[in-house]
């Protein structure tokens, strides 16, 4: 994103560098054209040399740009360094892909070219490359063939210093990938030129239909099929022979022709510039027009070569960032993203391993204590204590202030928790005479990666295991396993199953009762009793955590009529204790309606405690209605047939209407606490009409979850019977509750 951005600008400049340039360009033009007027006839002979010039820097700068490629990639590989050949591929991969090169490769000390995706080919006694790897860049003098048959120009280039895997790196340009004959032929196409080496042969051949020379040597093809004055060939071919440059004419296929040859800057090579000798007086147009084009060109074609090595050089300023974006200023190791693209590669791998998440207890404290240096010494001493318990392909990375990840090939939770222990030693290690003021404990969670997973993923598990860490029970480090908690849930449920039928014979169900206080006069009127299960492994738990689980199970039958019986025997305690006992209400599962004369159990329980029908109100939730209506109406009439009391549990919280009031006469509406939860003004005015229907209905109200004051004005004022709810107290043992009801002072409960 920011490298689009920061190329972008980067073209925003160079568009606007080229417009100005080509408006220089256009003037240069211009005048060139104008002073193309008074080029007299007789300057035939500076045009020629112009061609010659003109072209040669070209044919120059295209070798030289194409040599400098080269140089900018081996000091991008010496960078990139023994990485792997996957990044040494990488980086060569886009110099191909924009370069003129066919291929690019590297050639070791031994002369071993190696060319991603092709045979390695021994390079020693090839002139060039030779050359290149005794520290001299250059291109080969003729075309050579290297893998197959097709010849082309071989550049060479010694490897920056610094890179541990190349000498030389080197390219291959074929003739038909050479550009540096590009737009040189002047515009009536007679003149154009020929790049050949020292001996002649063709370098590039010009595809000017005016080139009628074939063959692949210029002198052979010249001693065949051109005429000369006495002596010129030989002259011509000494001459290029001797690095010199000069001037020749000649006859080819009936047609003078005027041939300038001129060194060209590397390997050895000429340019050959040809034109016919009527071009420069009948072509005085085409020849300003050329010269004007030529410069365009030229022109251009260095900005384009400046601009594309600004671009690459900015490629390489970027490589810089994400280096400095890949190392950990304070631990010097990697960053999140370093780390993450190890991990991304081994998750690919298939091969399962810990992803192991570590935080320093209370690193906050000590960095506020010995300051934010000593803080990120400590870290580095984390970092640095870890690296040195990894394996190979193991890695660690700091994520976040005091939050290190660790990629360990141990899955084994027993290993990870000894390599653990092992790690908390040595972060320690400094304290072993305790002359330092702290301890360094260290919190973990480990996740056990064994699939294609996303590393964001991993990163999460483990976290989630690091934050549920258990006890630190007496060692430096405390370590958690992930689990999935769909996995957690069925061996809890299993684990209760086992325990259930024990836990109900011990007594480990404790009945709590929650007071329902009249708003009328402030006194408890009344209690619910509410069941926990006092486990002796896990405490108390609550029973949202196994109720829904024991009404899958059908436990909850045994469950409610214990709950029931405990009521049961507390009456018959109080009665015996003297003292008036208030009404208790339990909770039944819907599960029970499922079974007809459930209540026989229940009406055998009261007899034999031999408590007053009256006393007890069995409660049934909003849900039943809904489920069953016709059932729903026959229970509620067998509980009254029996004495009991009966409130619709949780009115409001699900799917039952108003409707469903009329049609079962339960005798106690218990409102959900879902009314009380918001302060809005409609729920407020349903509250109120539902209390007064039941009124009309003869049933009581029951306000439940109630937990402010303001909610018991509202509710005192729209005439709501009683509040069970926090507001007066929560669900209490037993003889807590005893004590605030029966207590010294009588037992009135005051808001
Ligand atoms: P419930 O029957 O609606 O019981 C009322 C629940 O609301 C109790 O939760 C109680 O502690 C809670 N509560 C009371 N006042 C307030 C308050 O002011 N604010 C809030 N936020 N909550 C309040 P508890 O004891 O956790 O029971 C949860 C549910 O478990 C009960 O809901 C009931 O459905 C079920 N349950 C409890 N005991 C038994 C039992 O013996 N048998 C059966 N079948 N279900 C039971
Ligand atoms: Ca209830
Ligand atoms: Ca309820």
């Amino acid at each position: 994103m920011e490298r689009t951005v920061r190329n972008r600008s980067h073209l925003a400049l160079f568009g606007v560098a080229l417009a100005l340039l080509a408006l220089v360009t256009g003037i240069v033009c211009a005048v060139t054209m104008q002073r193309g007027e008074a080029v007299s006839n007789d300057e035939t002979e500076r045009y020629l040399s112009e061609l010659t010039l003109q072209t040669s820097l070209k044919v120059n700068q295209r070798v030289s740009f194409n040599l400098e490629l080269l140089e900018l990639l081996g000091d991008e590989l010496a960078v990139v360094g023994d990485g792997g050949d996957g990044d040494r591929a990488a980086t060569i991969a886009p110099f191909v892909e924009n370069g003129p090169f066919a291929w690019v490769g590297t050639i070791d000390a031994a002369g071993v070219l190696t060319v991603e995706g092709r045979e390695p080919r021994c390079l020693t006694g090839v002139a060039v490359v030779d050359h290149a790897l005794a520290g001299e860049k250059g291109v080969s003098e003729t075309l050579v063939p290297v893998f197959d048959d097709e010849k082309g120009a071989l550049y060479a280039v010694p490897a920056a210093s610094g890179d541990p895997a190349a000498a030389a790196v080197v390219g291959w340009v074929p003739p038909d990938r050479m550009r540096m004959l590009l737009n040189t032929d002047t515009s009536g196409g007679l003149g154009f030129s020929h790049v050949v080496s020292s001996g002649g042969d063709f370098i590039l051949h010009a595809s000017n239909e005016n080139a009628f020379l074939k063959g692949d040597n210029v002198i052979q093809s010249l001693a065949a099929q051109g005429r000369f004055e006495e002596g010129d060939l030989a002259n011509f071919q000494q001459g290029m022979a001797a690095g010199e440059s000069g001037h020749v004419r000649f006859v080819v296929n009936g047609e003078a022709r005027e041939m300038n040859y001129t060194p060209l800057a590397e390997g050895g090579w000429y340019l050959l510039s040809i034109v016919p000798p009527h071009a420069y007086t009948s072509s005085l147009a085409d020849y300003t027009a050329f010269s004007a084009a030529t410069t365009a060109a030229i022109a251009l074609l260095a900005f384009a070569a400046f601009g594309g090595v600004l671009l690459w050089v900015t490629g390489k300023k970027n490589r810089e960032i994400l280096r400095i974006a890949y190392e950990d200023p304070v631990t010097g190791g990697y960053t999140a993203a370093r780390f993450d693209r190890e991990v991304t590669a081994k998750i690919a791998k298939g091969r399962p391993f810990s992803f192991v998440s570590v935080d320093v207890r209370n690193f906050k404290l000590i960095n506020d204590f010995f300051g934010k240096e000593q803080g990120d010494r400590i870290l580095r001493h984390i970092h640095d204590a870890i690296s040195s318990l990894l394996a190979d392909g193991e890695c660690v990375a700091r994520i976040s202030s005091d939050v290190f990840d660790i990629a360990l090939d141990e899955t084994d939770p027993d290993r990870v928790d000894a390599w653990l222990e092992r790690l908390a030693d040595k972060a320690n290690g400094f304290n072993r005479e305790g002359k330092s003021a702290y301890l360094l404990m260290l919190n973990c969670g480990s996740y056990a990666v064994k699939e294609a997973e996303d590393v964001v993923t991993v990163r999460d598990r483990a976290n989630t295991a690091r934050k549920g860490a258990g006890d630190v029970s007496g060692r430096l480090f405390r370590c958690t396993f992930y689990s999935d908690p769909e996995h957690e849930r069925l061996l809890r449920e299993k684990e209760m199953e086992n325990a259930m039928e024990g836990a109900l014979e011990s007594g480990e169900f404790v009945v709590y009762l929650q007071p329902k206080v009249s708003l009328e006069t402030g006194e408890t009127v009344g209690a619910e009793a509410l069941v926990r299960w006092d486990s002796e492994d896990r405490g108390l738990i609550p029973p949202d955590e196994f109720i829904p689980f024991f009404e899958r199970n059908g436990f909850v039958i045994k469950l409610d009529l214990n709950v029931f019986e405990q009521v049961c025997r507390l009456m018959r305690a109080w009665m015996d204790a003297g003292l008036e006992p208030l009404p208790v209400s339990v909770n039944l599962s819907p599960l029970h309606l499922q079974m007809p004369d459930f209540l026989d159990a229940f009406e055998e329980v009261r007899e034999r405690y031999a408590v007053p029908p009256r006393l007890l109100e069995l409660e049934l939730t909003e849900r039943v209605a809904f489920e069953n209506l016709e059932l729903l109406r026959r229970v509620v009439d067998d509980i009254h047939a029996r004495g009991f009391l009966c409130s619709m549990d949780d009115f409001g919280s699900g799917y039952s209407s108003l409707n469903v009031l009329k049609d079962i006469p339960v005798d106690i509406l218990k409102i959900d606490r879902m009314f009380f939860s918001s302060d809005d003004e409609r729920a407020r005015s349903v509250v109120s009409s539902v209390v007064e229907l039941a009124k009309k209905l003869d049933m009581g109200t029951v306000a439940e979850g109630v937990e402010t004051i303001p909610q018991v004005d509202i509710l005192r004022s729209i005439h709501c019977d009683a509040v069970q709810g926090y507001v007066f107290s929560a669900p209490v043992p037993i003889d807590a509750f005893e004590k605030m009801v029966f207590g010294e002072d009588g037992g009135e409960i005051h808001p």
